[in-house]
C-alpha cells in the first residue's frame, strides 16, 4: 500500500495520482469542462457551517464540454456554478440527495438565475419522497413556487414555465426498499438512485453511468447500508462525505459515516477513486488522522475536495453501458 501524501493543485492526494486541475476560481473558468471527456467539478465541498471558504454540498458533471448534471445545490452552489462558466441551458438534471438546507438551499437562486438565461425547456429535478419532518420533493417545490401560497409565489413560472421562467419538472424518488430506481436515461447518460440511511431524513445516493464511466454520489449517510455498497460496486469514482471524525458520538454518528466505514465500504465495493468531500470543522480538525484511517482500509486513489476542483474521470474498463 502506498503511504505518500502529496498536494497537487490544491487537492491532497493519497496513493497514486488522479488527474486534477487547479481549483482557483479565477483560473478555472470553463477550462474544467475541457479537461477530459467526463469531468467532475466540485462546486461546494463543505457542509452547513460558515467555515473554510467552502460552499455547501454541490457537484457538477461535465461531459464533452457541457455541464449535464448538477448533484445537490447547497448555499453557494450557484455562485460557484457561475464561476465555472457552465451554461444553465445545458443542464439535463438536478439530482438532490435530500432536503437539508446544505444540499438544497440554492434552488430558488437557480430558478431566479434562469430568468436571465435563454433556457426555455423544463429542467428535471430529482429528489426524495416524504418522510419524517420532510415533505416530498414535489410538495417542497410547490411550497416555494405555487402561485397561491408559495414562499416565492412571485416566481410561480417555475412550475409552469410562464413569466420568463423555465419550469422545474419534479422527479420524486421513493425507493422500493433496497432496490435502485432509474431516475433518468438520456443520450448515453443513465442515473439511478437508492435510499441511504441519514438518520430519519429521506436521503438518496445517485449512480451515474456516462460514456463508459460510473460515478457514485453517496450523499449524506452513515454508511451502514449494504445495498448502497453494492450499488457502488466497481464505480470509477465515489464521492463520499467526510463530515465526522472517527470518534464522533451522539446523533452525528447516526447521520454520517466515520472514516473507517468509508474506507471499508469503498474497499469492499472495489471503487477506483475516492473523493472525500462535505468537510466540516469537526472532520478537518483531525484531518490527518481521518485520512490515514480511510487510507489504511482503502488502497485506491483518494482526493480531498475543495471548491471548483476538477477531476477527470477515466474508465477503469471501457465497455458498453448495461
Ligand atoms: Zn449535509
Amino acid at each position: 500500500m502506498k503511504t505518500t501524501m502529496a498536494l497537487v493543485n490544491g487537492l491532497i492526494l493519497l496513493g497514486a495520482t488522479l488527474i486534477v486541475l487547479d481549483a482557483d476560481a479565477a483560473s478555472v473558468g470553463s477550462q474544467c469542462g475541457q479537461s477530459g471527456e467526463v469531468v467532475l467539478q466540485v462546486l461546494g465541498s463543505g457542509g452547513p457551517e460558515l467555515a473554510g471558504g467552502r460552499a455547501s454540498s454541490s457537484y457538477l458533471l461535465w461531459h464533452k464540454g457541457k455541464a449535464r448534471l448538477l448533484v445537490d445545490l447547497g448555499p453557494g452552489a450557484m455562485l460557484r456554478f457561475g464561476e465555472t462558466g457552465a451554461r444553465l441551458d445545458d443542464l439535463e438534471l438536478v439530482a438532490i440527495s435530500h432536503l437539508h438546507v446544505d444540499h438544497a438551499g440554492d434552488l430558488p437562486a437557480l430558478v431566479k438565475v434562469g430568468y436571465f438565461t435563454d433556457r426555455a425547456t423544463a429542467l428535471p429535478v430529482a429528489g426524495p419522497g416524504a418522510g419524517g419532518m420532510f415533505p416530498g420533493l414535489t410538495e417542497w417545490i410547490n411550497g416555494q413556487f405555487r402561485s397561491t401560497a408559495g414562499s416565492y409565489r412571485y416566481l410561480a413560472g417555475a412550475l409552469d414555465g410562464s413569466g420568463g421562467q423555465f419550469a422545474l419538472r419534479p422527479i420524486e424518488v421513493t425507493p422500493d426498499g433496497e432496490q435502485a430506481t432509474t431516475v433518468l436515461k438520456t443520450q448515453g447518460m443513465r442515473i439511478d438512485a437508492i435510499a441511504v440511511p441519514h438518520g430519519a431524513v429521506p436521503a438518496l445516493a445517485y449512480r451515474v453511468q456516462i460514456d463508459h464511466r460510473v460515478i457514485v454520489f453517496g450523499g449524506d449517510q452513515n454508511g451502514s447500508s449494504a445495498a448502497f455498497w453494492s450499488f457502488s460496486r466497481d464505480a470509477d469514482l465515489l464521492v463520499a462525505h467526510l463530515a465526522v471524525p472517527e470518534d464522533v458520538g451522539g446523533p452525528a454518528r447516526t447521520l454520517h459515516a466515520t472514516p473507517s466505514r468509508i474506507g471499508d465500504g469503498a474497499s469492499q465495493a472495489n471503487v477506483g477513486h475516492l473523493l472525500l468531500s462535505h468537510l466540516m470543522t469537526r472532520s478537518e480538525a483531525t484531518l490527518d488522522d481521518n485520512l490515514s484511517i480511510v487510507h489504511k482500509r482503502f488502497d485506491g486513489e483518494i482526493a480531498l475536495a475543495r471548491d471548483l476542483a476538477c477531476i477527470a474521470v477515466e474508465p477503469a474498463a471501457p465497455g458498453e453501458l448495461p
